[in-house]
């Protein structure tokens, strides 16, 4: 490996100080190393001051900040567009090189490549290193070298690569090598929400490296139970990490080689495996996107794009009233309520509603995507679009598109006591376990006796789901041939 002098890592969606490629490879191969985060203008001007995953990221700065300090070191933040801060600290800093950990998303690919660029010109390298991901896109593929479009073969190849290939779960240690950290130049001075023009509050989850580590060992504790606690939103069954992965406060090296340990040991039960199958889908969705950036606005299946979904002012009102929540399917509109007041929304219920959005209301996947992206403290482009494009049909290994799935059938289901509706929708609060998930059914006079009335307390439902099926078989008619 070359020998660089002095050299930059630029933290983006990495932000933790253990376990980093990026930072591993400069520390072991050069004298002096400054770190910085660019608060990204172009990113930042179009979110609402409030944004959750804004306060996300901030915390977890003054925490990196606060590592980076144990061990020497220290984080640069500035704020503007990196193509032209990073050029800039590079020559302000006298750096030889520029190090990031490898970004997977189409704009990123085309941002990374003008920086290359950019650097270049000044004389300077720029290093990308995997770290998001255990394998990238071309790393995992069918017997003919080509890649995989079904998620079961994929995992199958993944996991014998991994199984052949043990040391891709090597931790890229920090520690040993901080001597080569630049010292900071003074205190702390990191800037405040305010100063990046943003209100202040508090991160909608525990922030930082501290944060993603807590939220783990508390799900270590019950992974063994995953397999079945997993579908119920009532439950605290899955781990809440998402967002911790999304802006690498963890790692998932040290994720996947813990559920890989409990598996083998014994100690993740039956639930272990589970969970890294869920690991996996994430390197699956991001090798479909590096592979396909087309997808970001078409369908994984070109045919499903002549698809003619619901547009005009009724459209407009339905969506509205998926958005916010009162399409009168309690599952549905709860889903909805804890998306918007927490930016969080359960795994099946993801599954719900954006089967409702697409195959209830006739309504493009797309503008569904858009808005959890908005919404979502984890959004992150690849696992969102492939998600949405699962439910909608037209995605690869996606739900066929005959398969619709029943919202109040699925309420039944994976929340049979309704406690989950009745956190998110009090004014259902009173109605028992067999009346809640669909209201409408439930006699007048009933209702009224729990403080529902239909129009008044709680919206009648938008559409009749046996209607909404048919139309929706109606619609995919026309793709019937190309998929089958
Ligand atoms: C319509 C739709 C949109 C989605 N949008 C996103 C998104 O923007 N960002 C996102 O991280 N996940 C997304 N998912 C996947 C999944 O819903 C979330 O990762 C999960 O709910 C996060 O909760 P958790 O961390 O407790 O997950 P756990 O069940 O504990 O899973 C562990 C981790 O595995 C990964 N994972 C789990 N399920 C999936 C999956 N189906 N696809 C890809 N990775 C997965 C996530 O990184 C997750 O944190 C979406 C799913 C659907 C159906």
């Amino acid at each position: 490996m070359m020998n660089m002098s002095n050299s930059l890592v630029w933290f983006r969606r990495d932000l933790r100080a253990f376990d980093h490629a990026a930072l591993h490879r400069a520390l072991t191969s050069s004298n002096r190393v400054y770190c910085v985060f660019v608060y990204d203008s172009d990113i930042l001007d179009r979110l609402p001051r409030d944004d959750r995953r804004v306060r996300f990221i901030h915390a977890s700065l003054a925490s990196l900040d606060a590592e980076l300090r144990r061990l020497g070191g220290f984080l640069i933040v500035r704020q503007g567009r990196p193509l032209e801060v990073i050029p800039a600290l590079a020559t302000e800093l006298g750096v030889d090189a520029v190090l990031v950990c490898t970004d997977y998303e189409p704009d990123a690919v085309e941002r990374d490549a003008r920086m290359k660029d950019r650097l270049g010109a000044d004389g300077r390298t720029f290093q990308s290193c995997k770290d998001q991901v255990i394998f990238e896109q071309d790393e995992v593929l069918t017997l003919a070298k080509g890649p995989f479009s079904v998620f079961t073969p994929y995992k199958n190849a993944w996991l014998k690569r991994l199984a052949a290939m043990p040391e891709t779960l090597a931790a890229y240690p920090v520690d040993p090598y901080a001597q080569a950290f630049a010292p900071p130049p003074g205190p702390p001075a990191l800037p405040s929400l305010a100063d990046i023009g943003f209100e202040a509050g508090e991160p909608p989850l525990p922030a930082g490296m501290e944060g993603a580590e807590e939220l783990f060992e508390r799900f270590v504790s019950h992974m063994a139970d995953y397999g079945r606690a997993r579908d119920f939103p009532a439950e605290d069954g899955t781990s809440r990490l998402s967002t911790h992965l999304r802006f690498g406060t963890t790692s998932i090296r040290h994720l996947v080689r813990t559920a890989r340990q409990m598996a083998e040991n014994g100690a993740g039960g039956a639930g272990a495996p589970v969970w890294l199958s869920e690991l996996i889908w994430r390197d699956f969705y991001s090798m479909i996107l590096a592979r396909n950036p087309q997808l970001v606005t078409q369908s994984f299946k070109p045919a499903f794009d002549v698809l003619a979904w619901e547009s005009g002012d009724e459209a407009e009102e339905l969506f509205a009233a998926w958005c916010e929540g009162r399409t009168g399917y309690p599952l549905v509109d709860a889903a909805m309520a804890q998306l918007n007041r927490t930016g969080f929304m359960h795994n099946r219920l993801r599954m719900v509603t954006a089967s409702f959005l697409t195959k209830d209301l006739g309504i493009d996947w797309r503008r569904g995507e858009r808005y959890f992206a908005l919404k979502l403290n984890d959004y992150e482009l690849a696992s969102n679009n492939g998600g949405w494009q699962w439910a909608a049909s037209t995605g690869c290994d996606a739900q066929p598109w005959f398969r619709i799935f029943n919202p109040v059938a699925q309420s039944q289901r994976f929340d049979a006591h309704g406690e989950f509706i009745r956190e998110w929708v009090p004014a259902l609060e009173r109605l028992s376990s067999k009346e809640i998930h669909a209201p409408w059914l439930v006699d007048t006079g009933v209702l009224a006796d729990k403080g529902v009335v239909l129009g008044r307390d709680y919206p009648m439902p938008v559409v009749d789901h046996d209607v909404a099926r048919k139309r929706t078989l109606e619609r995919f008619a026309v793709v019937k041939k190309a998929s089958s």
